[in-house]
C-alpha cells in the first residue's frame, strides 16, 4: 500500500464480484456520492456505499449498501477491516477521522485526499487554522469562542460588525447567521448552538468580507507523466441563501490578476493538503483580492453545474485522479444549476413536473432518491447548458421551479 505521499495508480481495473476486483469505499453517500460512485462503476469498480441511514442516494447505485454511524470509531474501523477496499474516500466530515489516520499509518487503507485532510477539513478550526496561520493566506478576520461572553468579547476587541458566527461542526449554513448589532449576538450564539454538529459549545466568528462575488475553484490533483500534477477547472459561481447554495454557474467571469491569485491560493492550500482527488477551494474575491474562505477534499456541491458544463464532471474527475487515470477540466459550454428544494416534511415523496421541467431543450435533472423530504432539504437539481451563463441560470431557474414535491 503506497503512502499517501506516494503518486498512486491502479495498474489495472479487476472485475466487479471477483476476488480481482478494485475496491472503493464511499464514507458518505449522498447525491455527491451517488455521482462519485456511478462515475466509478463506469470504469468497473466495485463500490461499497456507506451512510448513516438505509437507501440514502448512493445507497441506491452501488453494489454494497452498508448502514453505519461513520461518527463511531469502531463502528468505522470494524467495516473497513472487513471489507478491506483499496481506497476509502469520505464524503462528508462527520466520520471518526482519527480511526482513517490510524488505519492508513498501519498501511491497511489508501484514504482519499489523506486521512491528514479529512482530518483537518472536518472542522473549521483546522482549516482556518492552517490557511490563515501557517499557510498565511488571506482570510476574514476570526476568532473561535467557547461562551457567549468569550464571542461578545471577540466582536468588541476587533471583529466588529457585521460579522458572521458559525458552529465550528456545521455545513451548509447549518446554525449559521450574520449579526450586525450588540443585540444580534445573544441569538447568534444561541443559533450555533442549535445548528452545530457534534461538539457544540464552539463558534467561529468572522468579520463579513464584503465581496463582489463568491467563487468554488475546483482544483484537481491527478497523476500525470509519473508524478501529481495541479489542473483548474473554470471558476464556479454561486448564490448563497442562509449559508446553503442555491444556484451555481460555470465559467464566473474574472479578472486575470484575480484567476491568477485565486489559483495561487487554491495551489498553496492543496499543495499542503496533498494527496490525489478533486477539491473545492471556496473564495471571496473583491475587485483583484481574494480571500480563502474555506475548502472541501472532495467534490463540491456547487460543482453539480459541471454535469453539464465540463466534459468530464466533478466527480469523473474525482474518480479518475483517485484511482491514478488522466483528467481534463475542459469546458464544454457555459451552463448553471438551480436545487429543488423539498419544500414539505414528509416521507417518500413524489416529484411532479418533471416532464415540463425537461421540456426545454439543453436541460437536464438529477433526482436523488432521498427517502425522506424536509422543507429546506435539497432533493434534486435542474442543470442547463447555454450560450452564455445568464440564459443558463434563466433555464436551470425555470425548469427547477417547475419541479412539484407532493406527499405520495
Ligand atoms: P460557509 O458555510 O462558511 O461556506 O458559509 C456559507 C456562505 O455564507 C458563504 O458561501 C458566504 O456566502 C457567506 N459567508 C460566510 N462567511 C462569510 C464572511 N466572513 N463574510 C461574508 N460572507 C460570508
Amino acid at each position: 500500500m503506497p503512502s499517501p505521499a506516494e503518486a498512486f495508480g491502479v495498474a489495472s481495473i479487476g472485475t466487479p464480484h471477483t476476488p480481482a476486483a478494485t475496491r472503493v469505499m464511499l464514507l458518505g453517500s449522498g447525491e455527491l456520492g451517488k455521482e462519485v460512485l456511478i462515475a466509478l462503476q463506469r470504469l468497473g469498480v466495485e463500490t461499497i456505499a456507506v451512510d448513516r441511514y438505509p437507501n440514502a442516494p448512493g445507497h441506491q447505485v452501488a453494489h454494497h449498501a452498508r448502514t453505519i454511524a461513520m461518527s463511531d470509531p469502531q463502528a468505522l474501523r470494524t467495516l473497513i477491516e472487513a471489507e478491506r477496499p483499496l481506497l476509502v474516500v469520505p464524503e462528508i466530515e462527520a466520520i471518526a477521522t482519527p480511526v482513517l489516520q490510524e488505519l492508513e499509518a498501519q498501511g491497511k487503507v489508501r484514504v482519499i485526499p489523506t486521512a491528514r485532510a479529512a482530518r483537518l477539513t472536518m472542522d473549521r478550526e483546522g482549516i482556518r487554522r492552517l490557511a490563515a496561520e501557517t499557510l498565511g493566506l488571506p482570510t476574514s478576520p476570526y476568532r473561535f469562542c467557547d461562551s457567549l461572553a468569550r464571542l461578545q468579547q471577540a466582536i468588541d476587541e476587533g471583529i466588529g460588525y457585521p460579522c458572521i458566527v458559525k458552529p465550528v461542526m456545521s455545513s451548509s449554513g447549518k446554525g449559521q447567521s450574520r449579526v450586525d448589532a450588540p443585540g444580534d449576538v445573544a441569538r447568534a450564539w444561541e443559533c450555533a448552538l442549535a445548528g452545530g454538529r457534534v461538539s457544540h459549545g464552539r463558534v467561529i466568528v468572522e468579520g463579513f468580507v464584503d465581496f463582489d462575488y463568491e467563487i468554488t475553484l475546483l482544483t484537481v490533483r491527478a497523476l500525470e507523466a509519473g508524478e501529481v500534477r495541479t489542473h483548474f477547472c473554470a471558476p464556479i459561481g454561486h448564490l448563497q441563501v442562509d449559508g446553503d447554495y442555491v444556484e451555481s454557474w460555470q465559467p464566473h467571469p474574472m479578472s486575470p490578476a484575480a484567476l491568477a491569485r485565486s489559483q495561487e491560493i487554491a495551489r498553496t492550500i492543496t499543495d499542503d493538503l496533498g494527496g490525489q482527488g478533486v477539491y473545492g477551494v471556496e473564495l471571496f474575491v473583491r475587485g483583484d483580492e481574494v480571500w480563502f474562505s474555506e475548502v472541501s477534499p472532495r467534490p463540491h456541491d456547487t460543482g453539480l453545474v459541471t454535469m453539464v458544463t465540463q466534459w468530464q464532471s466533478e466527480f469523473e474527475l474525482h474518480a479518475r485522479a483517485i484511482l491514478g487515470l488522466p483528467v481534463s477540466t475542459a469546458l464544454r459550454s457555459p451552463g448553471a444549476s438551480a436545487v429543488v428544494y423539498g419544500g414539505i416534511d414528509a416521507v417518500g415523496v413524489a416529484f411532479e413536473g418533471v416532464a415540463q421541467a425537461l421540456e426545454e431543450p439543453g436541460t437536464e435533472l438529477r433526482l436523488f432518491g432521498k427517502p425522506e423530504s424536509h422543507r429546506t432539504r435539497r432533493m434534486g437539481v435542474a442543470l442547463a447548458f447555454d450560450r452564455d451563463i445568464d440564459a443558463a441560470r434563466a433555464r436551470a431557474r425555470r425548469a427547477a421551479a417547475k419541479v412539484r414535491v407532493r406527499e405520495a
